[in-house]
């Protein structure tokens, strides 16, 4: 039994090692090793779980390497709609937003919406005004648009396709064409955490898909498919083409399989993410258990993903840590 556990993933897709520029790869890699080390020192400090997975998504938000918050992917027109959740295993309160456009962290709208507790979701301008009454720092649309999103952006539209983020900046990678579109796919960003009360906690965060539909809501802040907590059985934040997930309900699948039919943490993540798969979709999840036991299965070619195990932060973004 770990006293506590904790991991974070920044997305996952294609991520050919080959088409990333070392200084990209060392700057995310230490991004998401600095962020972990800081919610574990939390951790360990007695923090709880529900507030170190805000904290780290926050974090993670701000960090424009990934697709949440700040450097957000651009939909259709041109705009950010931001999407977030977070649960508390203990209390199984939860707090989302969708669509939403002027909340600098995301995650921070939905704890404030989990706090209120008479709302689960709130979308678009409600949840932004919400937020705001809130005291939630509120920032104009054109905060989080960054160059390198409307370029991005304006590839996709070229080619007519809606995508997801990662898969994008490797394109051109050794197994071109032969990647399809939808193992193309990634984003976002998660935490979970099993704090030393023995407490759980997910949260997720994500711009969604390059070109998406106005309008368009994924997995992440939909609870029980991109991110559920209960302390009976694990918390989970997924990533990957979120209409699969959203098909699959993926994380309460994972939790399902633990407290209906007794599987491992292990086996669990990897059953439903094989349902997923079953689907057509790529990507990938991170869950901890009861136990603090931490596990962060993808079948996509990488995952940007941070881990506590055997007393360290453990750093990854490839399946093979050879290629890390
Ligand atoms: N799951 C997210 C969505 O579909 C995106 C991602 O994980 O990259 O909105």
């Amino acid at each position: 039994m770990n006293e506590f556990a904790f991991a974070i993933h920044g997305g996952a897709g294609v991520i050919d090692p080959a088409n990333f520029a070392p200084d990209r790869r060392q700057a995310c890699a230490a991004a998401l090793r600095g962020i972990a080390e800081r919610a574990v020192a939390a951790l360990a400090a007695g923090r709880a779980a529900l507030d170190v997975v805000e904290q780290a998504v926050v974090e993670l938000e701000d960090c424009e390497y990934f697709n949440a918050g700040y450097g957000a992917v651009l939909n259709g027109d041109g705009e950010v709609e931001l999407d977030a959740a977070l649960m508390d295993g203990a209390t199984r309160a939860a707090g989302a937003v969708a669509s939403a456009r002027r909340t600098r962290n995301p995650v921070r709208a939905a704890r404030a919406v989990l706090d209120d507790g008479e709302h689960v979701l709130l979308i678009g301008a409600g949840a932004d005004a919400f937020a705001a009454a809130r005291g939630v720092e509120c920032v104009d649309p054109a905060w989080f648009v960054t160059d390198e999103r409307r370029v991005q952006l304006a590839a996709a539209q070229a080619e007519g396709r809606v995508s997801l983020d990662h898969d994008e900046r490797y394109r051109d990678d050794a197994r071109g064409p032969a990647w399809s579109e939808t193992e193309r796919k990634s984003g976002t960003v998660g935490a979970v955490a099993r704090d030393r009360a023995g407490h759980l906690a997910a949260a997720t965060s994500t711009g969604g898909m390059t070109n998406k539909r106005p309008g368009r809501v994924g997995d992440a802040p939909l609870i029980g498919a991109g991110t559920f907590a209960d302390d009976a059985s694990c918390a989970v934040s997924a990533t990957g083409h979120g209409e699969y997930y959203i098909r699959r309900v993926l994380a309460h699948d994972v939790h399902a399989r633990i407290a209906y039919a007794g599987a491992t943490l292990a086996a669990a993540a990897d059953a439903a993410l094989a349902e997923v798969g079953r689907l057509g979709g790529t990507g990938g999840l991170i869950a901890v258990g009861r136990d603090g036991d931490a596990v962060l299965p993808f079948n996509s070619p990488g995952m940007y993903r941070a881990w506590y195990a055997g007393g360290r932060v453990h750093v990854g973004i490839y399946a093979d840590p050879e290629t890390d």
